[in-house]
C-alpha cells in the first residue's frame, strides 16, 4: 500500500472514530435529555393523581374521581392515565385515552410488582413512555389498584430519528469529502517525494549523475529533502568525475610509463645482443671486423647501456616520487632557512652540464627568512627548474633571483632559451608531457615539472610562468614564509 493511501486511511480512520464518538455523544445526550424531561413530567403528574383517588370508607372499595381542574391539566399536558381497581375490577381511563380508544396493557397481578417503573410501550401502534405502580390506601397502605401514566413519545422519537439520520448522513458525507480531499492532499504533498524516488530510480538504472530535481515550492521538509538530494547528487557527481579523472590519469600514467621504459630497454637489449655476438657467438656470427674496431664498438655499446640504465633509474625514481604523491603521502616539514639553502643550490648548479651562462642575483634579502618545508624536497624542486633552464637554453643565460612580496618569497628562474607557445603552458605540469620541440632534441622524461608542482603544492605554494617562443621563459615559485624559526 502506497504512503498516500496509508496516510488517507489513517486520517479517515481517525476522522471516522472522532465523528462516531461525537455523534453517539450528541445523540445520547439529546435522548437522555428528552426522556429525562418526559420522566419528570410523568412523575409530576402521577404525584398529582395519587391524592385524587378516593377510597371508600370501609377501605375496600376504591374508585377514581379526579376533579375537573386536574383532569384538565392531564389532557392539556398530553398525559394518558389508566387506573385499574382490583376490588371491582374496573378500569378508569383519562378522556384522551377513551376518545382515541387506547388501552394500556395490564400486567398479570403476579408479575405486576416486577413491572413497577418506567417502560417504553406501543399502544395501538403509537409509541408511549409509561410509568406504572400500585395504588395504595393512604392510611393503611393497602394495595387497591394499578396506576399507569403514559406520555406519547411519537414526536420526540421522530425528532430523535431525524437527529440520528442527520448525524449518520452528515458524518458519512463529512467522511467521504474529507477522505477525498485527504487523498488529493496526500497525493499533492507526496508528488515531490515521488519525484525524488523517480530520480533515485533513474540514477540506479543508468549512470547519469547530472539528474537534479526541479522544485520551486517552499523550503519546508520536502523542500529541504530535495535540496539535500540535489546537493548530494552534485557532490556524488563531483566525486565520480574526480574518480574518473584520477582513473584516466592513472591509466595514462601506466601506459606512458611502460612506453618510456620500453625505449631504454630496447636499446639495452640491442646492445647486449651485439656484445653477445661479438664476444661469445660462433666465428660465423661475428662481424667481420678487426679487433680494434670490435673493441671500439663494444665500448660504445657499454656506454649506451650505461646511459640508458641511468635514464631508466632516473625515470623509475621520478615515477616512485609521483606514485608516492598519488597515495597522498607527504613529507616531514620544519622551518628551513632559505638563504643557505638557495646559496648551496646556486653553488652546485655551477657544476651542472650547461651551454648557457649562470647568474645568481642578490640573495641577501633572504637573511632571516624561513619556509616551513623539507630541505631535500625543496632542493630537488629548485634543481628541476635550474636543470630545465640549462636544458632549454642552448645559448644565452639562466638566472636565479628572489623577490619578497606580501609574506611570500618568489624564487625566480629566468632564461633566454627556446621558450614555449602559450597553448603549451597548461600542459607542462602534466606527467610525461614534453613540448614537441623538446622531444628527441633534449634528454628528459617529462616528469620533472610534475614532481616540482607536487612539492610546491605540499608547501602550500604556487607557480607562475611567463614565456615566449624563441625568447625564453620565467618561472616564479611562490612560497609562504616566516621571519624567524619558532622557538623550541
Ligand atoms: P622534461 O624536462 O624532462 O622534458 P619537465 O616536466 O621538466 O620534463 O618539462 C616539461 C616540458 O616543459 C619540457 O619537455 C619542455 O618542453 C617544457 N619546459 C620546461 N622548462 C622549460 C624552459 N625553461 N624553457 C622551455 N621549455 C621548458
Amino acid at each position: 500500500m502506497s504512503v498516500r493511501w496509508r496516510l488517507t486511511a489513517w486520517y479517515s480512520g481517525i476522522l471516522f472514530i472522532t465523528l462516531l464518538i461525537f455523534s453517539v455523544a450528541v445523540y445520547g445526550f439529546v435522548h437522555l435529555y428528552t426522556y429525562d424531561e418526559l420522566k419528570s413530567k410523568i412523575v409530576q403528574q402521577s404525584n398529582k393523581i395519587k391524592p385524587i383517588l378516593t377510597i371508600s370508607e370501609d377501605g375496600s372499595l376504591a374508585y377514581v374521581t379526579p376533579d375537573r381542574s386536574s383532569k384538565q391539566r392531564m389532557e392539556e399536558s398530553d398525559i394518558y392515565v389508566q387506573i385499574y381497581t382490583y376490588h371491582n375490577q374496573l378500569t378508569w381511563k383519562s378522556d384522551n385515552m377513551r376518545l382515541r380508544g387506547l388501552e394500556f396493557e395490564m400486567p398479570t397481578p403476579s408479575k405486576a410488582s416486577k413491572d413497577i417503573g418506567f417502560k417504553k410501550v406501543s399502544v395501538g401502534g403509537y409509541p408511549f413512555f409509561m410509568y406504572q405502580d400500585f395504588v395504595t390506601t393512604q392510611n393503611t397502605n393497602e394495595i387497591v389498584g394499578w396506576l399507569q401514566v403514559g406520555v406519547y413519545t411519537g414526536t420526540a422519537e421522530n425528532t430523535l430519528n431525524r437527529l440520528r439520520s442527520i448525524l449518520i448522513m452528515g458524518s458519512l458525507a463529512t467522511l467521504i469529502i474529507a477522505s477525498t480531499l485527504g487523498l488529493f492532499l496526500a497525493r499533492k504533498s507526496m508528488k515531490p517525494i515521488q519525484k525524488v524516488a523517480d530520480a533515485a530510480n533513474q540514477i540506479q538504472k543508468g549512470t547519469d549523475l547530472s539528474v537534479r530535481i526541479e522544485y520551486d515550492g517552499p523550503q519546508d521538509e520536502i523542500g529541504r529533502l530535495i535540496g539535500t538530494f540535489n546537493g548530494m547528487m552534485a557532490r556524488t557527481e563531483g566525486f565520480y568525475k574526480e574518480l574518473e579523472d584520477a582513473y584516466a590519469a592513472q591509466r595514462r600514467f601506466v601506459s606512458d610509463a611502460s612506453h618510456e621504459l620500453r625505449t631504454p630497454l630496447t636499446t639495452i637489449r640491442g646492445n647486449v645482443d651485439l656484445l653477445h655476438k661479438i664476444w661469445t657467438g660462433s666465428p660465423s656470427e661475428r662481424p667481420d671486423l678487426d679487433e680494434e674496431t670490435l673493441r671500439q664498438m663494444s665500448v660504445e655499446a657499454v656506454g649506451d647501456i650505461s646511459d640508458e640504465a641511468k635514464r631508466m633509474s632516473r625515470l623509475v625514481s621520478d615515477m616512485l616520487s609521483l606514485a608516492r604523491a598519488d597515495t597522498g603521502q607527504t613529507f616531514e616539514k620544519e622551518p628551513v632557512a632559505l638563504q643557505p639553502l638557495i646559496e648551496e643550490v646556486a653553488r652546485r648548479a655551477k657544476f651542472l652540464p650547461k651551454t648557457a651562462e649562470w647568474h645568481v642575483g642578490d640573495l641577501r634579502s633572504l637573511n632571516g627568512v624561513y619556509v616551513v618545508g623539507n630541505r631535500d624536497y625543496l632542493q630537488q624542486m629548485l634543481f628541476i627548474f635550474i636543470e630545465n633552464g640549462f636544458k632549454y637554453t642552448p645559448e644565452g643565460e639562466v638566472r636565479l633571483d628572489v623577490i619578497l612580496y606580501k609574506g611570500q618569497i618568489g624564487i625566480r628562474f629566468s632564461d633566454t632559451g627556446i621558450g614555449m607557445d602559450k597553448d603549451e603552458i597548461p600542459h607542462i605540469f602534466e606527467r610525461f608531457y614534453r613540448a614537441d620541440q623538446s622531444r628527441g632534441v633534449t634528454e628528459g622524461t617529462g616528469l620533472g615539472l610534475s614532481i616540482a608542482k607536487w612539492i610546491i603544492d605540499v608547501h602550500n605554494g604556487s607557480v607562475e610562468v611567463v614565456t615566449k617562443r624563441g625568447e625564453g621563459s620565467t618561472f616564479i615559485v611562490w612560497l609562504p614564509i616566516i621571519f624567524a624559526p619558532p622557538l623550541e
